[in-house]
This record gives C-alpha cells, sequence and structure tokens, in this order.
C-alpha cells in the first residue's frame, strides 16, 4: 500500500476505491487508464458533507445548487467513451463537484470546463487547486462552448441535452469526439459524435442513462 498523494485521503478509502474500481470492471468497463485514473481520484472529497461515507457507492449524489456528482460507472463510461490519448484538449460542460475534471486531468488531458452556477464554478476550482489538479476553469454558459480555446480534441457533456448544440459540433477538430447524453428531461441516450471531415459527423447511441439537465444561460447565484 502506497502513502496518498492528497491530504485526507486514508488507507480505507483507498481501499474502497479498489472495491468500486473491481466492481466498475464488472460492469464492463476496459480502458485501464480511466480504471486507474479513478482509482487514484479521492471522490470522497468532492462530496457534500453529509455523503461523504456514500463516497465508493457507485451511485450519483446530491451536491450543492440541486445539481449531482455523477455516479462513478456513468463518468467511467463517458470517460471510456472519449477514447482518449495522452495531452488532448478536453472541454467538458458541467463543472459540478469537479470530478470528473479530476479525472481527465489525472489520465494527462488539458481540460477546460464550463459551469453555469459560480458557486460550484469556484468551489470546483478552490478544490483541484488543492489537489495539485491544474485545470482551466469557466463561469459560464456551455451551451456554445468556449470558441476562443478552440477547437477541442475532445468535448463532454455531463448534463442531460435536447440535441447536441451545433456550436460545440463545430469546435471539435477532425476525427474529435464528443460524448453527450440527449434526450428528454428523464432519460437521456449517451451519444458518441465523431467529426470526420469538416463537415461530416458520424454518430452511435450507447444505452440510457438519467442526468440534471444542461440549462440555457448563467445562473445568477
Ligand atoms: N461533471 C460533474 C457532474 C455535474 S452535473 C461532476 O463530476 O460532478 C451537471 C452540471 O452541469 C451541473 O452542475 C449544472 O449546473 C451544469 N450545467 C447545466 N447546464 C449548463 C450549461 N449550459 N453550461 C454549463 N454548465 C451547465
Amino acid at each position: 500500500m502506497i502513502l496518498s498523494r492528497f491530504e485526507g485521503d486514508h488507507f480505507q478509502h483507498q481501499g474502497q476505491r479498489r472495491k468500486l474500481i473491481n466492481g466498475l470492471i464488472k460492469k464492463g468497463i476496459r480502458d485501464e487508464r480511466v480504471l486507474e485514473a479513478m482509482s487514484v481520484v479521492p471522490r470522497h472529497l468532492f462530496m457534500e458533507s453529509g455523503f461523504i461515507r456514500f463516497a465508493y457507492q457507485d451511485q450519483a449524489f446530491p451536491i450543492a445548487a440541486g445539481q449531482t456528482i455523477s455516479q462513478p460507472y456513468t463518468v467511467a463510461f463517458q470517460t471510456e467513451l472519449l477514447e482518449l490519448s495522452e495531452h488532448q484538449k478536453v472541454l467538458e460542460l458541467g463543472t459540478g463537484s469537479g470530478y470528473q475534471t479530476a479525472v481527465l486531468v489525472e489520465m494527462g488531458m488539458r481540460v477546460f470546463t464550463v459551469e453555469r452556477i459560480r458557486l460550484l464554478s469556484n468551489s470546483a476550482e478552490t478544490l483541484l487547486k488543492k489537489l495539485d489538479y491544474q485545470a482551466y476553469f469557466m463561469f459560464g454558459d456551455g451551451y456554445k462552448g468556449l470558441p476562443t480555446y478552440g477547437p477541442f480534441d475532445r468535448i463532454l457533456i455531463t448534463a442531460g441535452a435536447p440535441g447536441i448544440p451545433e456550436d460545440l459540433k463545430n469546435q471539435l477538430t477532425i476525427g474529435g469526439i464528443l460524448v453527450a447524453p440527449i434526450g428528454e428531461k428523464d432519460h437521456q441516450t449517451m451519444i458518441k459524435c465523431q467529426r470526420i471531415s469538416e463537415d461530416e459527423f458520424v454518430f452511435s447511441e450507447h444505452g440510457g442513462f438519467v442526468f440534471v439537465p444542461l440549462l440555457k444561460g448563467k445562473s445568477d447565484s
């Protein structure tokens, strides 16, 4: 057992993470780099105090402002679908707790993450700094992406959207992949969209999920 590099991450948490990772493998997650990153990132530090003891259950939990920290399986599944290679430029919409952001940074990605609720954006930025994870945090409406920082190798939407925003597709590099849960308010289908040329995109469907909604505009709070 090696000592964790994170303050407040103890042997018991590492053990619970190992169990969680074994569960993810049983549920079909195969990408070693995803599993490795998730075995390192201390999910309990991203939870609201009342839920810390459940941090290594494979479930979504409430965070501030009525939002959620995604289920670990969902984080693993979306990250695997991104087919990441080292040092890619990734745009994440829906920073939330910052957990998914940390997993991407742990995998060696250059991450730009957008959140429409200031409180969440600020607290995720503070936490990731403390954990020594560097990412670019932006408080704002992610619907239009980040045109001045694009194009991106990968785009990940972690909130349910009625459709794939056109502006986002156009911020993908050729060969770039976008992963997003698309559909109704209480049920979405995971979509992978790959840009194969300037104006051609290939889509595939990857099962049903439930996310909090992707909303238009910044929140005042
Ligand atoms: N990736 C997060 C899960 C976040 S839940 C995690 O690992 O914890 C989805 C988040 O998307 C919420 O915090 C919500 O406020 C945010 N969101 C919804 N619509 C948005 C938009 N248009 N732009 C940016 N963020 C948005």
